[in-house]
């Protein structure tokens, strides 16, 4: 914190005071390096003149040695390096350090010494924007009730920009995700961060972002009159939609669920102005795990396409929500794939016979429900001796360990798979060769999530970017599609806050 506090508070003047010499209106990139030799020397003068460092340390080094090596250090490592002595405060002032430390840890991909021409440093860029926001970067589920969302903080060009993050139309699942910007960070001219909020069609305007709980943030717009269409707010919506999408409200509602849902809550007033995001993880990859964990866009039936999260613990394959429907919110598991139970397929024809694939599964459920029956009334044997740690029970969970067999590089040949025949699937585009099967359940719900239950399922693995799942009770087929846009500062640290995570979201949503 205090690190932060000297980062976020103290140095620029200097900083500022340098810059302020007058531009030349023609600088190319070889009058930047004119600067920085400029700076260099400067620094040299400074240090050899009065600045006394030790002899023999580091201080020693010429100049652009210096800016070399304190260039890679962490930018917030840098206000304690300036403390040692005169001479790295001189040397940590040089532009080519802050330059560095936006790339390497930001990924600013922008022109930085076009920027520096036109009156805006790196050390700026650094120090008010992109270290204060630092925490806002990455995945956040909004906090708009079952319905939950993506939102995905990134450093874009010279901005913090919030994009939302809403599926393909339905039931397109190879298409790239849409996104929509709902707030923006910049330090243009003011010097100052300024947070705008970019929601409806009038274009930017002033907003704020405010933190309190870890791992937690709010928007809010200043200006809602900027949401608003002449006219009441039914009037509005219709408007918005007729002009966004040219189709009155009846014929989009299925194909722009998860859009419409954000609108309408932003319309409604106890939302109108202010927004809390939670923070979620993507899971750490395991190399034990059957297929690369991460995001996937799924087909959900009438509900359109909503985006789960696949994840591995032990032996089984979990897929959570990010996006929910009135039946099943989001947080909630839609997907428990026990991989410690394939389902060897049969033939073609046989495939095509629903009543052949079902019994298929449920014998396969038959079997875990026995065996979770013995392992109950072992354990509970076992615990009545009160020393049975080793009983029959973890013998049996024992003996169901996927081991490496289960490995994404273990696959089999693929095999042909078809749908049986009265199983429906929003899109006929689905994959006709698979890798593996498993036996799974999926969550199912009456409206208002009233009475969920888990029923049983087939867990198809097309192959690292397509899953499958055939809803056996419902006759229906579920096809994902991974989700491939590059998702930066969004991994967990570890699993135990991936775990964590998956738990909270949960409880925010039920
Ligand atoms: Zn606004």
């Amino acid at each position: 914190m205090a690190v932060c506090a000297r980062l976020c508070g103290g140095g620029q003047s200097r900083r500022c005071r340098r810059r302020q010499r007058p531009n030349q209106p023609d600088q190319s990139s070889d009058s930047d390096m004119d600067e920085e030799e400029e700076e260099r020397i400067e620094g040299r003068r400074k240090s050899y003149g009065g600045g006394g460092p030790e002899s023999g340390s580091l201080a020693d080094l010429p100049p652009e040695l210096l800016v070399e090596i304190l260039s890679m250090l962490p930018g917030t490592a840098l206000p304690d390096v300036a403390l040692v002595c005169k001479r790295f405060r001189q040397i940590i002032n040089t532009e080519t350090i802050w330059r560095r430390r936006c790339v390497e840890e930001f990924g600013v991909m922008d022109d930085l010494r076009k920027m520096e021409v036109g009156g805006m440093s790196s050390y700026d860029l650094y120090v008010k924007l992109l270290h204060p926001y630092r925490h806002i970067l990455g995945l956040w589920q909004p906090d708009i009730g079952p319905y939950g969302g993506l939102l995905n903080v990134v450093v874009d060009g010279l901005f913090v920009i919030g994009w939302m993050y809403l599926p393909p139309h339905d039931p397109r699942v190879e298409d790239p995700m849409r996104r929509r910007p709902l707030f923006r960070i910049h330090v243009w001219e003011s010097k100052k961060a300024t947070v705008e909020c970019m929601y409806g069609h009038k274009g930017p305007h002033t907003g704020d972002i405010q933190t309190g709980k870890k791992d937690e943030f709010s928007t809010k717009c200043n200006q809602t009159d900027h949401h608003r269409m002449p006219g009441g707010r039914q009037e509005e919506f219709r408007t918005w939609l007729e002009e966004e999408w040219g189709r009155t409200l009846e014929e989009i509602f299925h194909e722009h669920m998860q859009e419409l849902i954000l609108m309408k809550f932003i319309y409604t007033s106890q939302y109108d102005n202010c927004l809390t995001y939670r923070r979620i993880y993507l899971p750490p990859a395991m190399p034990s795990d059957l297929l690369r964990p991460g995001l996937f866009k799924g087909t959900y039936g009438s509900h359109g396409l909503e985006i789960v999260m696949l994840s591995f613990r032990q032996t089984s394959a979990r897929a959570t929500k990010i996006t929910g429907d009135p039946n099943v919110p989001a947080g909630q598991l839609t997907l428990d794939v026990d991989l410690s139970r394939p389902v060897v397929l049969p033939d073609l024809e046989q495939q095509r016979n629903i009543e052949e694939l079902s019994r298929l599964v449920l014998e396969v459920q038959e079997e875990a429900r026995r065996e979770a029956t013995q392992a109950s009334g072992a354990a509970a044997g076992a615990s009545g001796a009160a020393a049975g740690a080793s009983g029959p029970a973890a013998g049996a969970s024992d003996s169901r360990q996927p081991g490496p067999g289960i490995a994404a590089t273990d696959h089999p040949e693929a095999q042909p798979f078809v749908l049986p025949v009265g199983v429906t699937a929003r899109n006929d585009m689905y994959p006709r060769t698979c890798r593996r099967c498993f036996y799974g359940t999926g969550l199912i719900a009456g409206h208002g999530f009233t009475s969920p239950e888990r029923t049983p399922g087939l867990f198809v693995l097309f192959d690292q970017d397509h899953f499958g799942f055939i809803w056996l009770e419902l006759k229906s087929f579920s096809l994902y599609s991974r989700l491939t846009d590059h998702l930066a500062h969004a991994h967990a640290p570890n699993m135990e806050q991936f775990e964590a995570m998956l738990c909270n979201m949960q409880s925010w949503t039920s």
